[in-house]
């Protein structure tokens, strides 16, 4: 039996690699969004950070392209992803049981940062004259597969226009990645992404032989949504980020903000560890993507709706940042 033994271990030690089978690695995995996007980035910067002590914390972060927010909120919620970058507003509606979780709230779903803000992207071909969200009637739009945060947000938006999704566009359902592809061949007039800026997405979808614009959200319509949902707030479009969009000042929309999320189930030391390296190596941090070039500690803990996670809260009392 002891023989049987050492052979199991001699071959785990093979196979794993030593340090890996003595110290009981945790494999902790992170749910994004689509590549173009700035959520699939985001999580390799958080695992970048904390792999470089991978061998002191015993823990490994990897990251996973995902259809976004909703997928991540439920993936997390069953047990199949450890963390996932949630937008705010889905944060919130997902641990009050609002919006896709009516009278299902996710309870074990906890906050651990936020991150760079999003805004609700409108882009369309500027052939359509789509000039404002009234102009998108009768328009081919996609507002985003049903795992993504954006859906929702379009979904707010027509109701506060007075847009009925299902009589007055033709809505479709594809995912983020393929959005600026279909607007360039035509296939589409407009898509809806809520993202940080700059992303890859929506540079491919300005830097194609079709000229795009983006489309402003009228400010009475952002109050509108603002004063009914506490985790909206006005926002605007860099235009700087795009070269070769036809619109020639910022455009004024509405935003959230991208959080990091985990759940109960998960160790106080794997979010613990997260947290510290993303936090004690923030000038760094900052330097992974420039979505977060304007970030702030005390920004990373605004935004966030479920509790704290316990190993995230351990973190911030030692660092001074909570009391
Ligand atoms: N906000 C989008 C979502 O929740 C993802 C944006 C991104 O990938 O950067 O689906």
């Amino acid at each position: 039996m002891r023989k049987f033994r050492m052979l199991v271990l001699a071959a785990a030690l093979v196979v794993f690699g030593a340090s890996d089978v003595l110290a009981a690695v945790q494999y902790v995995t992170i749910g994004t969004g689509g590549v173009t996007g700035v959520y699939y980035p985001t999580g390799g910067a958080i695992a970048k950070m904390v792999n470089k002590k991978r061998k002191e914390y015993n823990l490994r972060a990897t990251v996973e392209s995902t259809g976004g927010s909703v997928f991540n909120v439920n993936a997390i919620d069953a047990g199949d992803l450890e963390f996932g970058v949630i937008q705010s507003d889905r944060q919130y509606q997902a641990y009050n049981g609002s919006a896709d979780w009516e009278g299902k709230p996710v309870t074990k779903l906890r906050a651990v940062f936020s991150i760079h803000p999003e805004s609700v992207t409108i882009v369309a071909n500027a052939s359509k004259n789509i000039n404002s969200v009234a102009d998108l009637k009768g328009k081919i739009v996609n507002i985003g597969n049903p795992g993504s945060g954006q859906r929702g947000n379009a979904e707010d938006l027509f109701a506060a226009a007075g847009i009925d999704v299902d009589k007055d566009i033709k809505a479709e359902g594809m995912k983020a990645a393929e959005s600026a592809g279909m607007l360039q061949d035509g296939r589409i007039d407009a898509f809806f992404y809520t993202v940080g800026h700059p992303n890859g997405s929506v540079k491919e979808a300005v830097s194609g032989a079709t000229k795009v614009n983006f489309v402003a959200v009228p400010a009475e319509i952002v109050k509108k949504l603002t004063d009914k949902f506490s985790y909206y707030a006005p926002a605007d479009i860099p235009v700087a980020d795009y070269p070769g969009v036809t619109n020639s000042s910022d455009v004024p929309t509405f935003g959230v903000k991208a959080t990091l999320c985990t759940s109960a189930d998960v160790s106080d030391d794997a979010v613990y560890a997260i947290t510290r390296e993303v936090f004690e190596n923030f000038d760094e941090f900052k330097t992974l993507h420039p979505a977060f070039a304007n970030l702030t500690k005390e920004s990373m803990l605004q935004g966030l709706s479920a509790p704290i996670h316990p190993g995230a809260m351990k973190y911030y009392k030692e660092a001074g940042l909570v009391k």
